[in-house]
Protein backbone atom coordinates (compact mmCIF):
# COMPACT_ATOMS: atom_id res chain seq x y z
CA UNK A 1 0.00 0.00 0.00
CA UNK A 2 3.21 2.24 0.36
CA UNK A 3 3.93 3.03 -3.48
CA UNK A 4 0.11 3.65 -3.71
CA UNK A 5 0.06 5.85 -1.29
CA UNK A 6 3.14 7.75 -2.57
CA UNK A 7 1.67 7.52 -6.13
CA UNK A 8 -1.53 9.40 -5.28
CA UNK A 9 -2.00 13.51 -5.60
CA UNK A 10 -3.40 15.34 -2.78
CA UNK A 11 -6.87 15.53 -4.32
CA UNK A 12 -6.63 11.67 -4.49
CA UNK A 13 -5.86 11.29 -1.12
CA UNK A 14 -8.26 13.17 -0.18
CA UNK A 15 -10.53 10.77 -2.31
CA UNK A 16 -9.56 7.48 -1.04
CA UNK A 17 -9.77 9.00 2.93
CA UNK A 18 -13.55 9.65 1.75
CA UNK A 19 -14.21 6.54 0.08
CA UNK A 20 -12.78 4.30 2.96
CA UNK A 21 -9.87 3.02 0.83
CA UNK A 22 -7.45 4.66 2.88
CA UNK A 23 -7.22 5.19 6.72
CA UNK A 24 -6.33 8.93 7.76
CA UNK A 25 -3.93 7.95 10.32
CA UNK A 26 -2.04 5.49 7.18
CA UNK A 27 -2.00 8.43 4.80
CA UNK A 28 -0.13 11.08 7.77
CA UNK A 29 2.24 8.42 8.98
CA UNK A 30 3.53 7.63 5.66
CA UNK A 31 4.43 11.49 5.14
CA UNK A 32 5.47 11.59 8.44
CA UNK A 33 8.31 8.91 8.05
CA UNK A 34 9.29 10.32 4.79
CA UNK A 35 9.44 13.90 6.29
CA UNK A 36 11.27 12.74 9.63
CA UNK A 37 13.94 11.42 6.99
CA UNK A 38 13.93 14.36 4.68
CA UNK A 39 17.91 14.20 3.28
CA UNK A 40 17.44 17.53 1.20
CA UNK A 41 17.23 19.95 4.20
CA UNK A 42 13.50 20.53 3.30
CA UNK A 43 11.96 20.56 6.55
CA UNK A 44 13.18 22.74 9.48
CA UNK A 45 10.14 20.69 12.34
CA UNK A 46 8.50 17.51 11.37
CA UNK A 47 5.45 16.50 13.34
CA UNK A 48 6.10 13.44 15.74
CA UNK A 49 2.31 12.37 16.29
CA UNK A 50 -0.38 12.56 14.40
CA UNK A 51 -2.03 15.82 14.81
CA UNK A 52 -6.36 15.69 15.85
CA UNK A 53 -8.45 15.96 12.93
CA UNK A 54 -11.51 17.28 11.86
CA UNK A 55 -13.66 16.09 8.89
CA UNK A 56 -14.14 17.96 5.84
CA UNK A 57 -13.03 18.39 2.20
CA UNK A 58 -9.27 17.85 2.82
CA UNK A 59 -9.70 15.30 6.06
CA UNK A 60 -6.63 13.66 7.04
CA UNK A 61 -4.23 15.08 3.91
CA UNK A 62 -1.08 16.20 5.40
CA UNK A 63 0.53 19.99 4.64
CA UNK A 64 3.89 21.16 5.03
CA UNK A 65 3.58 24.70 5.46
CA UNK A 66 6.56 27.36 5.44
CA UNK A 67 7.99 28.76 8.19
CA UNK A 68 6.99 32.04 7.86
CA UNK A 69 3.40 31.09 8.95
CA UNK A 70 2.92 31.11 13.04
CA UNK A 71 1.62 27.65 13.98
CA UNK A 72 0.05 28.05 17.32
CA UNK A 73 3.16 25.93 19.70
CA UNK A 74 4.80 25.20 17.09
CA UNK A 75 8.24 26.91 15.71
CA UNK A 76 7.43 29.66 13.57
CA UNK A 77 11.13 30.94 12.54
CA UNK A 78 10.95 32.05 9.06
CA UNK A 79 14.78 31.02 8.11
CA UNK A 80 16.07 33.65 10.85
CA UNK A 81 18.28 32.67 14.25
CA UNK A 82 16.67 36.23 15.41
CA UNK A 83 13.64 33.72 15.68
CA UNK A 84 15.00 30.50 16.20
CA UNK A 85 12.88 28.62 18.47
CA UNK A 86 10.04 30.98 18.56
CA UNK A 87 6.50 29.29 19.42
CA UNK A 88 3.56 31.69 18.53
CA UNK A 89 0.52 31.93 20.50
CA UNK A 90 -1.95 31.76 17.15
CA UNK A 91 -1.94 30.54 14.10
CA UNK A 92 -2.16 32.21 10.60
CA UNK A 93 -5.37 32.55 8.84
CA UNK A 94 -4.09 30.80 5.61
CA UNK A 95 -2.60 27.43 7.40
CA UNK A 96 -5.65 27.80 10.00
CA UNK A 97 -8.44 27.72 6.94
CA UNK A 98 -6.98 24.85 5.71
CA UNK A 99 -7.26 23.17 9.43
CA UNK A 100 -10.57 24.04 9.15
CA UNK A 101 -11.17 22.12 5.57
CA UNK A 102 -9.39 18.69 7.32
CA UNK A 103 -5.80 19.17 6.62
CA UNK A 104 -3.16 18.57 9.12
CA UNK A 105 0.28 20.26 9.63
CA UNK A 106 2.73 17.42 8.87
CA UNK A 107 5.58 20.19 9.08
CA UNK A 108 7.46 23.15 8.77
CA UNK A 109 9.63 24.02 5.80
CA UNK A 110 12.65 25.53 5.85
CA UNK A 111 13.24 28.87 3.80
CA UNK A 112 15.44 32.50 2.92
CA UNK A 113 15.78 34.08 5.87
CA UNK A 114 12.25 36.28 6.16
CA UNK A 115 11.76 35.17 2.24
CA UNK A 116 14.70 37.32 0.94
CA UNK A 117 16.19 35.33 -1.55
CA UNK A 118 15.82 33.04 -4.35
CA UNK A 119 17.87 30.27 -3.81
CA UNK A 120 17.29 29.08 0.05
CA UNK A 121 20.82 29.78 0.69
CA UNK A 122 19.94 32.76 2.68
CA UNK A 123 18.51 30.53 6.04
CA UNK A 124 19.61 30.55 9.04
CA UNK A 125 19.03 26.45 9.12
CA UNK A 126 21.28 25.72 5.74
CA UNK A 127 20.51 25.62 2.36
CA UNK A 128 17.89 23.17 0.96
CA UNK A 129 19.10 20.65 -1.84
CA UNK A 130 17.03 20.32 -5.04
CA UNK A 131 15.52 16.90 -5.54
CA UNK A 132 16.18 16.90 -9.07
CA UNK A 133 20.30 17.21 -8.68
CA UNK A 134 21.50 17.46 -5.04
CA UNK A 135 24.01 20.03 -6.29
CA UNK A 136 21.34 22.82 -7.26
CA UNK A 137 19.31 24.88 -5.38
CA UNK A 138 15.66 24.36 -5.06
CA UNK A 139 14.77 27.94 -5.96
CA UNK A 140 13.89 30.21 -3.35
CA UNK A 141 12.56 31.82 -1.19
CA UNK A 142 9.71 28.95 -0.48
CA UNK A 143 12.69 26.47 -1.37
CA UNK A 144 11.95 23.67 1.58
CA UNK A 145 8.31 23.75 0.56
CA UNK A 146 8.78 23.20 -2.96
CA UNK A 147 11.47 20.63 -2.89
CA UNK A 148 9.36 18.67 -0.59
CA UNK A 149 6.61 18.21 -3.15
CA UNK A 150 8.62 17.54 -5.58
CA UNK A 151 10.79 14.62 -3.40
CA UNK A 152 7.12 13.51 -2.37
CA UNK A 153 8.38 14.44 1.23
CA UNK A 154 4.39 16.21 1.61
CA UNK A 155 1.46 15.55 -0.25
CA UNK A 156 1.70 20.12 -1.21
CA UNK A 157 2.77 22.69 0.80
CA UNK A 158 2.28 26.26 1.37
CA UNK A 159 4.42 29.29 0.33
CA UNK A 160 4.73 32.63 0.24
CA UNK A 161 5.48 34.89 -3.13
CA UNK A 162 6.37 38.82 -2.38
CA UNK A 163 8.13 38.91 -5.74
CA UNK A 164 8.42 35.10 -7.31
CA UNK A 165 8.87 32.98 -3.99
CA UNK A 166 6.04 30.22 -5.33
CA UNK A 167 6.49 30.33 -8.15
CA UNK A 168 10.54 30.30 -9.13
CA UNK A 169 11.01 27.17 -6.97
CA UNK A 170 8.30 25.92 -8.31
CA UNK A 171 9.48 26.08 -11.62
CA UNK A 172 13.05 24.97 -9.99
CA UNK A 173 11.57 21.77 -8.90
CA UNK A 174 9.15 20.97 -11.26
CA UNK A 175 6.06 21.34 -9.90
CA UNK A 176 3.00 23.78 -10.06
CA UNK A 177 2.92 27.10 -8.00
CA UNK A 178 0.07 29.73 -7.78
CA UNK A 179 0.73 33.29 -6.73
CA UNK A 180 -2.90 34.71 -5.68
CA UNK A 181 -4.02 37.79 -6.71
CA UNK A 182 -2.86 40.68 -4.22
CA UNK A 183 -5.92 40.38 -1.22
CA UNK A 184 -7.59 36.69 -1.80
CA UNK A 185 -5.89 35.21 1.04
CA UNK A 186 -5.46 36.67 4.41
CA UNK A 187 -2.26 37.49 5.34
CA UNK A 188 -2.48 37.35 9.14
CA UNK A 189 -0.19 35.12 10.97
CA UNK A 190 2.33 35.48 8.11
CA UNK A 191 5.64 37.00 9.15
CA UNK A 192 5.82 39.64 7.10
CA UNK A 193 7.83 41.07 4.42
CA UNK A 194 6.28 43.76 1.97
CA UNK A 195 3.19 43.80 3.28
CA UNK A 196 1.61 45.65 -0.11
CA UNK A 197 3.46 42.45 -2.17
CA UNK A 198 3.34 39.43 0.25
CA UNK A 199 1.01 36.92 -0.86
CA UNK A 200 0.23 32.94 0.40
CA UNK A 201 -0.29 30.00 -1.86
CA UNK A 202 -0.31 26.29 -2.88
CA UNK A 203 2.59 24.32 -4.48
CA UNK A 204 1.40 20.97 -5.19
CA UNK A 205 2.04 18.06 -7.99
CA UNK A 206 -0.65 19.41 -10.44
CA UNK A 207 -3.24 22.09 -11.43
CA UNK A 208 -5.91 20.09 -9.92
CA UNK A 209 -4.39 20.23 -6.23
CA UNK A 210 -3.38 23.55 -6.63
CA UNK A 211 -7.16 24.18 -7.52
CA UNK A 212 -8.66 22.24 -4.43
CA UNK A 213 -5.71 23.85 -1.72
CA UNK A 214 -6.95 27.01 -3.32
CA UNK A 215 -10.15 27.05 -3.11
CA UNK A 216 -9.78 26.85 0.65
CA UNK A 217 -7.77 29.24 1.22
CA UNK A 218 -9.50 32.39 -0.22
CA UNK A 219 -11.82 34.51 2.19
CA UNK A 220 -11.85 37.42 3.47
CA UNK A 221 -10.72 37.48 7.10
CA UNK A 222 -11.73 40.30 9.99
CA UNK A 223 -7.44 40.28 10.96
CA UNK A 224 -6.43 41.20 7.63
CA UNK A 225 -7.85 44.69 6.33
CA UNK A 226 -6.38 44.10 2.72
CA UNK A 227 -8.18 40.62 2.60
CA UNK A 228 -11.36 40.55 0.09
CA UNK A 229 -14.33 38.07 -0.69
CA UNK A 230 -13.38 36.30 -3.94
CA UNK A 231 -15.76 37.28 -5.94
CA UNK A 232 -16.48 33.58 -7.37
CA UNK A 233 -16.18 29.74 -6.13
CA UNK A 234 -12.72 27.83 -7.15
CA UNK A 235 -13.47 25.37 -9.43
CA UNK A 236 -12.06 22.17 -10.33
CA UNK A 237 -10.46 22.87 -13.46
CA UNK A 238 -11.17 20.90 -16.48
CA UNK A 239 -10.47 22.40 -19.47
CA UNK A 240 -8.22 20.25 -22.41
CA UNK A 241 -8.46 22.70 -25.08
CA UNK A 242 -7.90 26.77 -25.57
CA UNK A 243 -9.74 27.38 -28.22
CA UNK A 244 -11.02 31.35 -28.26
CA UNK A 245 -7.99 31.49 -25.85
CA UNK A 246 -5.98 34.78 -27.11
CA UNK A 247 -2.14 34.59 -25.50
CA UNK A 248 0.14 38.07 -25.30
CA UNK A 249 3.85 37.45 -24.99
CA UNK A 250 6.07 40.33 -24.01
CA UNK A 251 8.42 39.10 -26.74
CA UNK A 252 11.09 41.75 -25.87
CA UNK A 253 11.08 40.44 -22.49
CA UNK A 254 11.36 37.31 -22.98
CA UNK A 255 13.96 37.52 -25.84
CA UNK A 256 16.37 39.59 -23.42
CA UNK A 257 19.73 39.14 -22.16
CA UNK A 258 20.38 35.96 -19.14
CA UNK A 259 17.46 33.87 -20.59
CA UNK A 260 19.13 30.23 -21.32
CA UNK A 261 18.68 28.79 -24.79
CA UNK A 262 17.34 25.36 -23.04
CA UNK A 263 14.46 27.81 -21.51
CA UNK A 264 13.81 29.49 -24.33
CA UNK A 265 12.87 26.38 -26.46
CA UNK A 266 11.14 24.99 -23.81
CA UNK A 267 9.04 28.21 -23.52
CA UNK A 268 8.45 28.13 -27.38
CA UNK A 269 7.22 24.43 -27.68
CA UNK A 270 4.79 25.18 -25.14
CA UNK A 271 3.69 28.27 -27.10
CA UNK A 272 3.39 25.84 -30.15
CA UNK A 273 1.43 23.82 -27.76
CA UNK A 274 -0.99 26.49 -26.58
CA UNK A 275 -1.59 26.72 -30.29
CA UNK A 276 -2.46 23.35 -31.20
CA UNK A 277 -5.05 23.40 -28.59
CA UNK A 278 -6.89 26.32 -30.39
CA UNK A 279 -5.11 29.57 -28.67
CA UNK A 280 -3.77 32.66 -30.95
CA UNK A 281 -0.86 34.10 -29.61
CA UNK A 282 0.21 37.77 -29.53
CA UNK A 283 2.62 39.93 -29.44
CA UNK A 284 2.59 42.53 -26.58
CA UNK A 285 4.98 45.20 -24.95
CA UNK A 286 5.71 45.71 -20.89
CA UNK A 287 7.89 48.94 -21.52
CA UNK A 288 8.34 49.85 -17.83
CA UNK A 289 9.60 46.03 -17.12
CA UNK A 290 13.10 46.98 -17.12
CA UNK A 291 12.37 49.21 -14.18
CA UNK A 292 10.20 46.63 -12.20
CA UNK A 293 12.94 44.56 -10.88
CA UNK A 294 14.76 48.02 -9.68
CA UNK A 295 11.54 49.09 -8.01
CA UNK A 296 10.70 45.90 -6.40
CA UNK A 297 14.20 46.05 -4.77
CA UNK A 298 13.85 49.72 -3.63
CA UNK A 299 10.04 48.88 -2.45
CA UNK A 300 10.28 45.96 -1.16
CA UNK A 301 13.34 46.24 1.27
CA UNK A 302 11.77 49.94 2.34
CA UNK A 303 8.78 47.72 3.80
CA UNK A 304 10.87 45.51 5.05
CA UNK A 305 12.80 47.41 7.05
CA UNK A 306 10.22 49.01 9.01
CA UNK A 307 8.26 45.69 9.03
CA UNK A 308 11.65 44.15 10.49
CA UNK A 309 11.46 46.90 13.40
CA UNK A 310 9.75 44.91 15.54
CA UNK A 311 12.47 42.40 15.86
CA UNK A 312 14.34 43.76 18.81
CA UNK A 313 15.22 41.34 21.50
CA UNK A 314 12.20 41.94 23.47
CA UNK A 315 9.37 40.96 21.91
CA UNK A 316 10.34 37.20 20.25
CA UNK A 317 12.62 35.32 19.69
CA UNK A 318 16.43 35.78 20.24
CA UNK A 319 18.04 38.25 22.95
CA UNK A 320 21.52 39.37 23.51
CA UNK A 321 22.16 40.17 27.25
CA UNK A 322 23.51 43.34 27.32
CA UNK A 323 23.96 46.33 30.01
CA UNK A 324 21.87 48.92 28.94
CA UNK A 325 18.71 48.67 26.22
CA UNK A 326 20.44 50.44 22.89
CA UNK A 327 23.59 47.63 23.52
CA UNK A 328 20.96 45.02 23.67
CA UNK A 329 19.12 46.19 20.75
CA UNK A 330 22.51 46.12 18.39
CA UNK A 331 23.65 43.25 19.47
CA UNK A 332 20.56 40.84 19.44
CA UNK A 333 19.88 42.38 15.73
CA UNK A 334 23.97 41.73 14.94
CA UNK A 335 23.76 38.42 15.55
CA UNK A 336 20.17 37.65 15.18
CA UNK A 337 20.00 38.73 11.31
CA UNK A 338 21.96 37.38 8.33
CA UNK A 339 23.89 39.21 5.66
CA UNK A 340 21.03 39.74 3.21
CA UNK A 341 18.71 40.52 5.66
CA UNK A 342 21.29 43.51 6.94
CA UNK A 343 21.13 44.58 3.51
CA UNK A 344 17.99 44.99 2.80
CA UNK A 345 17.11 46.98 5.88
CA UNK A 346 20.26 48.98 5.10
CA UNK A 347 18.58 49.37 1.57
CA UNK A 348 14.76 49.91 2.66
CA UNK A 349 16.20 52.56 5.55
CA UNK A 350 18.62 54.63 3.07
CA UNK A 351 15.46 54.77 0.17
CA UNK A 352 12.83 55.91 3.15
CA UNK A 353 14.91 58.65 4.60
CA UNK A 354 14.09 61.96 4.41
CA UNK A 355 15.30 63.85 1.33
CA UNK A 356 15.95 60.36 -0.59
CA UNK A 357 12.19 59.25 -0.24
CA UNK A 358 10.94 60.71 -3.34
CA UNK A 359 14.10 60.20 -5.29
CA UNK A 360 13.68 56.41 -4.28
CA UNK A 361 10.29 54.88 -2.80
CA UNK A 362 8.00 57.77 -4.25
CA UNK A 363 10.04 56.95 -8.11
CA UNK A 364 9.71 53.08 -7.59
CA UNK A 365 5.82 53.61 -6.72
CA UNK A 366 4.88 55.41 -9.80
CA UNK A 367 6.97 52.39 -11.70
CA UNK A 368 4.43 50.28 -9.54
CA UNK A 369 1.58 52.06 -11.04
CA UNK A 370 2.59 51.73 -14.22
CA UNK A 371 3.59 48.31 -14.71
CA UNK A 372 -0.05 47.70 -13.09
CA UNK A 373 -1.31 49.50 -16.35
CA UNK A 374 0.48 48.21 -18.81
CA UNK A 375 -0.48 44.95 -17.56
CA UNK A 376 -4.25 45.77 -17.03
CA UNK A 377 -3.90 46.99 -21.10
CA UNK A 378 -2.52 44.34 -22.49
CA UNK A 379 -5.26 42.05 -20.19
CA UNK A 380 -8.17 44.43 -22.60
CA UNK A 381 -6.50 42.26 -25.51
CA UNK A 382 -5.57 39.10 -24.38
CA UNK A 383 -6.99 36.18 -21.77
CA UNK A 384 -3.07 35.46 -20.49
CA UNK A 385 0.14 36.64 -20.55
CA UNK A 386 2.74 33.88 -20.51
CA UNK A 387 6.62 33.91 -19.88
CA UNK A 388 9.37 31.51 -18.66
CA UNK A 389 9.19 31.69 -15.13
CA UNK A 390 12.96 31.81 -14.73
CA UNK A 391 15.47 32.70 -16.79
CA UNK A 392 17.39 29.77 -16.11
CA UNK A 393 16.64 25.91 -14.51
CA UNK A 394 18.35 25.12 -11.18
CA UNK A 395 21.79 26.82 -10.53
CA UNK A 396 24.21 25.62 -8.92
CA UNK A 397 24.43 25.74 -4.64
CA UNK A 398 26.99 28.54 -4.30
CA UNK A 399 27.32 29.91 -7.65
CA UNK A 400 24.93 33.06 -7.01
CA UNK A 401 25.25 33.78 -3.18
CA UNK A 402 28.52 36.32 -3.65
CA UNK A 403 26.06 38.55 -6.48
CA UNK A 404 23.23 39.87 -4.86
CA UNK A 405 22.61 41.29 -8.17
CA UNK A 406 22.80 38.17 -10.51
CA UNK A 407 20.28 36.89 -7.44
CA UNK A 408 18.08 39.58 -8.22
CA UNK A 409 17.47 38.81 -12.05
CA UNK A 410 15.97 35.40 -11.12
CA UNK A 411 12.93 37.29 -10.19
CA UNK A 412 12.86 39.32 -13.61
CA UNK A 413 10.05 37.52 -15.18
CA UNK A 414 7.62 37.07 -11.60
CA UNK A 415 8.01 40.08 -10.49
CA UNK A 416 6.04 42.52 -12.99
CA UNK A 417 2.65 40.68 -11.40
CA UNK A 418 3.99 41.29 -7.95
CA UNK A 419 3.88 44.76 -8.36
CA UNK A 420 0.51 44.69 -10.49
CA UNK A 421 -0.98 42.86 -7.26
CA UNK A 422 -1.90 40.38 -9.91
CA UNK A 423 -2.19 36.25 -9.86
CA UNK A 424 0.35 34.19 -11.69
CA UNK A 425 0.98 30.18 -11.57
CA UNK A 426 4.15 28.70 -12.75
CA UNK A 427 3.55 24.85 -14.14
CA UNK A 428 6.32 22.70 -15.69
CA UNK A 429 6.89 22.95 -19.36
CA UNK A 430 9.67 20.24 -19.45
CA UNK A 431 13.23 19.75 -18.93
CA UNK A 432 16.50 21.73 -20.18
CA UNK A 433 19.66 19.61 -19.78
CA UNK A 434 17.71 17.41 -17.17
CA UNK A 435 16.08 20.22 -15.42
CA UNK A 436 12.55 21.63 -15.11
CA UNK A 437 11.50 24.34 -16.99
CA UNK A 438 8.47 26.46 -15.85
CA UNK A 439 5.72 28.26 -17.72
CA UNK A 440 4.37 31.46 -16.20
CA UNK A 441 0.46 31.91 -16.49
CA UNK A 442 -0.64 35.37 -15.23
CA UNK A 443 -4.12 37.25 -15.53
CA UNK A 444 -5.79 39.83 -14.39
CA UNK A 445 -7.29 40.55 -10.81
CA UNK A 446 -9.43 37.42 -9.49
CA UNK A 447 -8.86 35.65 -13.05
CA UNK A 448 -7.58 32.41 -10.84
CA UNK A 449 -10.50 29.94 -12.24
CA UNK A 450 -9.61 31.23 -15.81
CA UNK A 451 -5.60 30.86 -14.72
CA UNK A 452 -6.44 27.34 -13.38
CA UNK A 453 -8.60 25.97 -16.17
CA UNK A 454 -5.39 27.14 -19.40
CA UNK A 455 -3.14 25.88 -16.58
CA UNK A 456 -4.46 22.41 -16.69
CA UNK A 457 -5.27 22.31 -20.35
CA UNK A 458 -1.16 22.78 -21.05
CA UNK A 459 -0.49 20.46 -18.36
CA UNK A 460 -2.21 17.49 -19.81
CA UNK A 461 -1.00 18.38 -23.41
CA UNK A 462 2.79 18.81 -22.33
CA UNK A 463 2.35 15.43 -19.87
CA UNK A 464 5.54 16.43 -17.62
CA UNK A 465 6.48 13.66 -15.56
CA UNK A 466 7.76 14.50 -12.06
CA UNK A 467 6.99 11.20 -10.43
CA UNK A 468 10.67 10.59 -10.87
CA UNK A 469 11.18 12.58 -8.31
CA UNK A 470 7.93 12.22 -5.96
CA UNK A 471 7.69 8.37 -6.66
CA UNK A 472 11.09 7.20 -5.63
CA UNK A 473 12.29 6.54 -2.04
CA UNK A 474 12.73 9.02 0.03
N1 LIG B 1 13.58 36.70 -4.68
C1 LIG B 1 12.80 37.84 -4.30
C2 LIG B 1 13.44 38.53 -3.12
O1 LIG B 1 14.47 38.11 -2.75
C3 LIG B 1 11.38 37.43 -4.02
C4 LIG B 1 11.23 36.85 -2.69
C5 LIG B 1 9.80 36.52 -2.35
O2 LIG B 1 8.93 36.48 -3.22
N2 LIG B 1 9.56 36.38 -1.07
O3 LIG B 1 12.93 39.46 -2.58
Amino acid sequence: MASDVQSLSATAAAEAIADGGLARGELFEHYRRRAAADKLNAFTWVADVEPAQVDGALSGVPLAVKDLFCTEGIPSQAGSKILAGYCPPYTATAVANLEAAGAVVLGKTNQDEFAMGSSNENSAFGPVLNPWDHSRVPGGSSGGSAAAVAAGLAPWALGTDTGGSIRQPAALCGIVGLKPTYGAVSRYGMIAFASSLDSAGPLTRDVADAALCYRHLVGRDGNDATSVVFPEPIETPTSERLDGITIAVPTALVEGEGIEPGVRQSFEASLETARSLGATIIDCEIPSARYALSAYYVIAPAEASSNLARFDGVRYGLRVEESNLDAMYTETRHDGFGAEVKRRILIGTYALSSGYYDAYYGRAQRVRTLVARELAAIFERADFIVTPTSPTVAFGLGDRIADPLSMYLSDLFTIPMSLAGTPAISIPSGLSEGLPVGLQICGPAFSENRILGAAHALEQAIGFDGSVTWGGAS
